[in-house]
């Protein structure tokens, strides 16, 4: 099995080494990840200029653009043929709910999607990198469980990790995406040229967190696991719109 790793933490992040490093047991491996932290980088593509890709001594490869651009150079650039699988993370910090629209770890792998390989986004929900071994060990477990089945059809899986020791966990649950109350205001400051300045401020928390959601299942310590697709047709507003459209 061949699998693209990719993240948005950087491809110097300890979650993308756990990661590659146990996946590497039994597949092939290729890395591809950001040269910085991409964070928050959603599904933007660089058009604006060329990007390149560098091996690092590790031999993973970093590029000079986002999560989104990692994986659609490795899949329409580097490779052959595409891979059976693309992998992302482990992010530190969670990917539910609405974070799932702004976060990389999540494009990255969505990025394989459209393009038609099977992909999985994996986040360690508490950032700092606790339980990131931990972590890595149920993340390629569940790679290899789904290996087998992956490859009919196109699927993206958004898997949220919790933050315990491994003993902690208790199992795993397919969930669907949660909601966040709004964000937090941003911070203002002034920087050393006297003009006001804003810090995006911190996440919502949770405000759709019952059972069922990913919020809850990571909650209770158990591993959260929620198929993603990328339509956005709201498809309850369409009577109704049409309605207006027709008046
Ligand atoms: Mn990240």
């Amino acid at each position: 099995m061949r699998i693209l790793v990719s993240n948005d933490d950087g491809y110097f992040a300890p979650g993308i080494e756990a990661l590659a490093r146990r996946l590497q047991a039994f597949a092939q491996v290729t890395v591809v990840a950001p040269e910085r932290d991409r964070s928050a980088a959603s599904n933007s593509l660089t058009l604006d200029r060329p990007l390149t890709v560098r091996r690092a001594a590790n031999g993973f490869h970093y590029v000079n653009g986002t999560p989104t651009d990692c994986v659609h150079v490795a899949i329409t650039g580097l490779f052959d043929q595409p891979p059976d699988l693309v992998v992302s993370g482990i992010n530190d910090g969670a990917n539910m709910g609405d974070d799932t629209l702004y976060s990389g770890t999540v494009a990255a792998a969505t990025e394989g999607y459209l393009l038609g390989v099977p992909a999985i986004a994996f986040s360690l929900v508490e950032r700092g990198h606790r339980h990131l071994e931990a972590a890595a060990d149920l993340a390629a477990e569940l790679v290899r469980r789904f290996a087998g089945r992956l490859g009919q059809r196109p699927m993206l899986l958004n898997v949220n990790l919790p933050s315990v020791a491994a003993g902690e966990i208790q199992g795993m649950e397919v969930t669907r995406l949660g909601r966040r109350h709004a964000a937090d205001p941003v911070i203002r400051g002034t920087n050393p040229r006297g003009e006001t300045v804003y810090w995006i401020g911190a996440a919502g928390r949770a405000r759709e967190a019952g059972p069922g959601t990913d919020f809850h299942a990571i909650a209770q310590n158990r591993v959260s696991v929620t198929p993603l697709d990328v339509d956005l047709t709201a498809g309850h507003w369409i009577d109704p719109v049409r309605a207006w459209l027709d008046a």
